[in-house]
């Protein structure tokens, strides 16, 4: 246990952790799991899109020169779709053909069924087509050896669609994160298997934690809570610096006797890239690496978990992804009364949000303290306030960052 050297200030901390954070592998992933993942290589056509004409419609192929309105042809052949026909478009001559179907050899233009006297072994034309009408030329999608996407494009279901019509059955994606969340607490009991003794509270710390890396993208799972004990809490770090890229802790990590989390770790061979922020909740955060794992130590204290994991966990395993771009949106908001800040320190309050026609109100969700979990179920935002002021005045702009995206575009 010792007392904080140093603390650092809230963007220095963010910026410290998104330089040391390194890109994951790079993998090929099947195309079915590749949905919001990010394309680490150009991806080009592999084939011409569509492979060959094909027609627009359900009618009937036939040549342009032979049209006219009122002329009776006759059906030699068929081509539904998946099964080109054998026979040629001859004089007079039509191939019945279906959505998708190949156009036959002779055939220059598609007459859509509804323009003809209907289905049949011969068809009466009712209106003239054009030279090309209806055929939707090969490779009018794309061109086999083009680029179709960019590195760096995000995976959705239009990129997955393309992916696929070039035959891609995976696709080259920095993989996502592995996550291994543990609580650290004696006091910590499964939920769900017992009873509280006295002095003991549920572990709903890695619970939250595992389904914050999961909305984030990452593959997480939870251990057990480990205890306080300096052994346990050794095998059990080491355990999870083994089969993580990220090992996200809760508790343990501040100034208390009990507190071994940072001094087991640094045992453990984690280099230190910050220890402690002037930011309110969360100012005993501990960001460290070791090779190419990297650790958070978050705080005990829920709200101080949840939050700090939002600001400083998530980005991270954003940026491991290729994901910059998926920041949480900021925006400007005041207050209808003065706001204090006595922490002398960064204070990310947890705000609902209301649209006035002077712009987004926040308003404190009630009383501010850490372990309150309830309040953040009532949070659309966290206002940032402070560092240096003493707070904010009533109708003073400041800058909230929104965690209930529907609440601002809605
Ligand atoms: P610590 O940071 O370990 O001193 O913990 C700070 C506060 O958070 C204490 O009241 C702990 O009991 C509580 N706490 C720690 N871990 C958890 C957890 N996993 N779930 C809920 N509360 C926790
Ligand atoms: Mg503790």
């Amino acid at each position: 246990m010792q007392l904080f050297e140093k603390l650092i200030e809230y963007p220095e901390a963010e910026r410290l952790v998104l330089e040391r954070t390194p890109r994951a592998p790079v993998e090929e992933t099947p195309l079915g799991d590749a949905l919001g993942l990010v394309l680490a290589e150009d991806l080009s056509a592999t084939v011409d899109s569509p492979p060959f004409d094909n027609s627009a419609v359900d009618g009937y192929a036939i040549r342009s020169a032979d049209a006219e309105a009122g002329r009776v042809f006759k059906v030699v052949d068929e081509a539904p779709a998946g099964r080109p026909a054998t026979k040629s478009v001859g004089e007079g001559e039509t191939i019945k053909i279906f959505t998708g179907g190949v156009i036959p050899e002779g055939a220059d233009a598609v007459v859509m069924v509804e323009n003809t006297s209907g289905w049949g072994e011969e068809f009466e034309l009712k209106k003239v087509p054009e030279p090309g009408n209806n055929i939707r030329d090969a490779g009018q999608d794309t061109r086999r050896g083009e680029v179709i996407l960019r590195a760096g494009t995000g995976i959705g279901a239009p990129e997955i669609a393309l992916a696929a019509t070039q035959g891609y059955g995976a696709l080259p994606v920095y993989r996502r994160p592995k996550v291994v969340v543990l609580s650290t607490g004696t006091e910590l009991v499964e939920p769900g298997t017992r009873e509280l003794s006295p002095g003991e509270i549920f572990d709903s710390n890695s619970f939250a934690i595992v389904a914050q890396a999961r909305e984030a993208g990452a593959e997480a799972r939870r251990t057990h809570a480990a205890s306080d004990e300096a052994e346990v809490l050794r095998a059990a770090l080491e355990d999870a610096l083994q089969s993580a890229d990220v090992v996200v802790t809760s508790g343990g990590v501040s100034v208390g006797e009990k507190d071994l989390v940072k001094s087991t770790l640094l045992d453990l061979g984690v280099e230190q890239v910050f220890w402690g922020v002037k930011f309110k909740p969360g100012k005993p955060l501990f960001y460290g690496a070791r090779s190419e794992t990297r650790f958070f130590g978050l705080p005990g204290n829920p709200v101080s978990a949840m939050v700090c994991f939002d600001l400083f966990v998530r980005p991270a395993l954003m940026r491991m992804m290729g994901r910059e771009d998926k920041k949480r949106p900021r925006i400007r908001v005041y207050f209808e009364e003065d706001v204090t800040n006595t922490f002398g320190r960064m204070h990310a309050m947890r705000v609902s949000l209301k649209r006035t026609e002077k712009g987004w109100r926040a308003e404190s969700v009630g009383a501010q303290g850490s372990g309150l979990v309830s309040s953040l179920t009532k949070a659309d935002a966290l206002a940032l306030i402070g560092p240096e002021s003493e707070g904010v005045r009533a109708g003073e702009l400041v800058e909230a960052i929104v965690l209930r995206e529907e609440v601002v575009l809605g």
